[in-house]
């Protein structure tokens, strides 16, 4: 350990207190400053672009800094690259001696409550995992928003997805003992915390949760919080339990490959959320994407989002709602800000015109003279004290900070009233007094002064001197070479009020900011009740709106695995191009090889399905004129060709990962998609993929699947499996050129139109020409000696591989971390593991 008294007292009190925050940046306030020094002022130079200098501190000390008053920006872009930032301020008066310093606020990815730094839409979760004996357990809150989820029994695939799903900023860990969890939310780019505490403190926020493994397991992510956020977090909501099993099982590729809310391509109008967000509010519009990235699995509970969206529709009272929704500010993250005490007056004016528009909003709701509507609109609680007492208390343009005045509205508080008016008529005051003890005295040049040391002062010349009475009260303090300096009890009363005036006028608008906050504060949970009933109006609203302008359909939910969707439309292409609109009916187990030449929207008809199956599993009506679909346990796709080279893995390679990932997980129940299965690899190879994954999926799982392949042969799969059916997307040649007409029909295509694409895409006529005389050559020969894949039989051994569970077993075992395990997590692990054998 390095001596650290060769530094000054300051620079020592930097770097004890530095010890405890080893792994932040530590923004020490210097005065208008906060500055970083040694190494952190080495990171932080380089990652904000500002200067990097020294300071002469004993030793020379690298340090740069950024101004108080801009320190949010900087703050916000160390975050926004994973750092995390420990704000140490200044908790002593400067003056004698060294100035003590605290930190008082830790900031990182997981724990932003200030305005500004997040976008409005999007959830910013901080999660915890713990491992139980029957699966991984997720907690996950924004204390932002102050909503606190638990996840229950995932497998680690489940997990991972969900972190990925949910975008969490950050993650809570008991402990480094699983090596490739850790390094695979580092590539994330997700902050790891280590974190002991799992004791049971704040029940009230637990009530949700029935066994003592959750409430540990949420508690963990609580106690994190609460302890090193040095935040009152009293507005996080109780835990809300989900249970894996009432979700539809979506990870994270297939997220990507339907452009649900993230783009491919980084264009917002690629995704199906530009489309279908019509919500008024930022909670609205976060839950909507909520609802998009967690479809459910349960019957009950989407009937009964449909019939919402049923009883919103009608058209009247939907603009006037429209318009009772607009200007609601986000109630969760304003109720957040005050509840933790990071709040300004304009917070509470915001939530003051928030609270206005209640009333009307309650109005518009029974205009709607709907059961379901009326109940929801029974829970929304106008709040009206509390607009009447911020209405009353703040005034409606009060400046950002608390400590200098201009808050609090004139009539509020009759001793604030007073020392304003003192402060403001201090001047005509003085100048009465003067014209007053000038008459007095009878001394025309008479002054009234002031300095610092004694304060107002009457001042009179030598020559005057002897005017002044023992009567008056004057009573010298100063004796000048040109006269004598007076003070008197009335001025010096006077002088108590004026300075103090302004001082103690603001020092009573803090002082009543605070009470106002404080009664606030004790809303807390009925607003944000209010925020969540809000936010499912915004939502239920917005599915309405998107379903009348679009022509969506209720779907119609069927327990027997059968597909009818009459005129099936892409709810993302349709706003692009005159769509033609396609048919889909599927029986159970029933798998579908798709035909046509490349371009022809064989893509587009997959996706087509799978994002109406989500938007229906979500709850939205789909673009359809009719459609009767089942529940699908999840939905696997291998979609799209070109979109991975950026992730630095070959096509081939992740096509296959993704493909693993469906014939591992897939059920029954299940959805598959393969878009061009194959296609990165030798023909043969391709192809002889392509055909063992039909095989596998028709006769060991036995979901429903769409095929799209450019390999013609194999079509003749339909032949020999009796699930198999050949689509096609219609296609003309028409002087040689093709046309297509985007229509999907029964029965295999007659062939393969490489050839005339390429002419289509104007590549020079004689390659075109060139190709025409090659094909015709191939067709000729390989007719001669075939190599047909179909008859070949399966051998009777295949040779021995790792079953696919035990590999998940071995990987778990392979990547424990023993010397980081404690003997009660060991035994844990023991019966995860366990219990992973027992699922077989
Ligand atoms: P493939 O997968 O067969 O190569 P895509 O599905 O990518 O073809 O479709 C190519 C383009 O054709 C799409 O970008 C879209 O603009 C258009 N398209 C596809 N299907 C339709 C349709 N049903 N109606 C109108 N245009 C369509």
């Amino acid at each position: 350990m390095e001596d650290i008294n060769k530094y000054t007292p300051m620079m020592q009190q930097y770097i004890r207190l530095k010890e405890d925050y080893a792994d932040a940046i530590v923004f020490f306030r210097l005065g208008d400053f906060y500055e970083m020094f040694f190494d952190d002022a080495l990171v932080a130079s380089k990652v904000l672009e500002i200067a990097l200098t020294s300071r002469d501190a004993g030793n020379k000390v690298p340090m740069c800094g950024v101004p108080y008053h801009a320190a949010k920006v900087y703050i916000q872009k160390l975050v926004s690259k994973g750092f995390k930032i420990a704000i140490a301020e200044q908790i002593t008066e400067p003056g004698k001696g060294l100035v003590e310093r605290e930190v008082i606020k830790v900031i990182t990815p997981g724990m932003i409550i200030d305005d500004g730094i997040l976008p409005s839409n999007e959830f910013n979760f901080i999660g915890a995992i713990t491992l139980a004996e029957y699966g991984y357990i997720l907690s996950y809150a924004d204390i932002s928003t102050g909503d606190t989820f638990l996840l229950d029994g995932l497998t680690k695939q489940g997990l991972l997805d969900e972190i990925k799903n949910l975008t969490i900023k950050e993650i809570i860990l008991k402990n480094k003992a699983d090596e490739k969890l850790i390094s695979y939310l580092k590539d994330l780019n997700i902050v790891i915390s280590i974190y002991q505490d799992d004791e049971i403190y704040h029940q009230a926020i637990l009530k949700n949760l029935d066994s003592k493994t959750t409430k540990q397991a949420a508690s963990l992510l609580v106690n994190y919080l609460f302890n090193e956020s040095k935040q009152e977090l009293r507005h996080l909501l109780p835990f809300e339990f989900r249970e894996v099993k009432t979700y539809m099982h979506l990870d994270s590729h297939v997220l990507e490959h339907l452009e649900l809310t993230e783009s491919l391509t980084g264009q917002v109008k690629s995704t199906l959320v530009y489309w279908v967000d019509k919500t008024k509010t930022a909670m609205g519009s976060r839950l909507l994407r909520y609802y998009l990235t967690h479809p459910l699995k349960d019957k009950q509970l989407l009937e009964k989002r449909y019939d919402y969206v049923d009883a919103f529709s009608d058209y009247d009272p939907r603009t006037e709602l429209e318009n009772a929704l607009d200007n609601i500010y986000d109630i969760n993250r304003i109720v957040g800000r005050i509840a933790s005490n990071n709040t300004n007056a304009r917070d509470l004016v915001q939530l003051k015109l928030t609270l206005a528009k209640i009333p009307r909003l309650k109005e518009v709701l029974a205009m709607y003279q709907n059961p379901l509507i009326d109940e929801l609109n029974e829970r929304i609680l106008t709040h009206e004290n509390l607009y009447h007492l911020l209405d009353e208390a703040i005034v409606n343009e009060p400046p950002l900070l608390i400590k200098e005045g201009g808050m609090i509205k004139e009539g509020y508080n009759q001793e604030l009233d007073e020392l304003k008016n003192i402060a403001t008529h201090g001047e005509a005051w003085l100048e009465e007094f003067l014209e007053k003890e000038r008459e007095k005295t009878g001394i025309k040049n008479l002054k009234v002064g002031y300095n610092r040391v004694f304060g107002y002062f009457i001042e009179v010349s030598k020559g005057n001197m002897n005017l002044i009475k023992d009567e008056f009260g004057y009573i010298r303090k100063q004796t000048l070479s040109t006269g004598e300096r007076y003070i008197t009890e009335e001025l010096k009363r006077q002088e108590d009020k004026l300075i103090h005036a302004k001082d103690k006028s603001m020092a009573l608008e803090y002082e009543i900011f605070q009470e106002v906050k404080a009664e606030t504060q004790k809303y807390t949970e009925s607003l944000l009740h209010l925020s969540q009933l809000i936010a499912q109006i915004d939502t239920y609203l917005s599915m309405a709106i998107v379903a009348s302008e679009y022509n969506y359909v209720r779907p119609k939910l069927n327990t027997n695995k059968i597909v009818e969707i009459e005129l099936g439309r892409h709810p993302v292409v349709e706003q692009h191009v005159e769509f033609i609109a396609n048919n889909i009916t599927m029986k159970p187990g029933e798998i579908f090889i798709l035909t046509g030449p490349n371009m022809s929207g064989k893509s587009t008809f997959m996706r087509m399905f799978a994002l109406i199956v989500v938007m229906a599993q979500t709850g939205m009506f789909v673009p359809a004129n009719r459609a009767n679909v089942p529940i699908y346990d999840g939905i696997f796709t291998r979609i799209g060709s070109s979109d991975d080279i950026s992730g630095g893995k070959s096509t081939f390679m992740v096509e296959m990962v993704e493909a693993n990932e469906a014939l591992t997980k897939a059920t029954k129940d299940s959805l598959i998609l393969f878009d061009e299965i194959g296609r990165g690899t030798a023909t043969y190879d391709g192809m002889a993929l392509a055909q063992g994954m039909i095989e596998y999926i028709h006769h060991e799982i036995g979901a429903q699947m769409m095929f799209s392949t450019h390999y013609h042969e194999l079509t003749r799969l339909a032949d020999q499996l009796p699930n198999v059916t050949n689509l096609h997307v219609k296609a003309k040649e028409e002087k040689d050129k093709m046309v297509f007409m985007h229509q999907v029909e029964q029965g295999a295509s007659d062939k393969s139109y490489g050839i005339q694409v390429a002419a289509l895409a104007h590549l020079p006529e004689k390659i075109i020409q060139r190709s025409k005389q090659i094909l015709k050559k191939l067709e000729q020969t390989s007719k001669a000696k075939t190599v047909d894949l179909f008859s070949i039989e399966e051998t009777e051994k295949l040779d021995t591989v790792i079953p696919h569970d035990v590999q998940t077993l071995l990987d778990e075992l392979d990547s424990v971390n023993i010397d980081q395990l404690t003997p009660l997590d060991a035994l844990i692990k023991l019966k995860y593991l366990q219990n992973l054998l027992k699922k077989k």
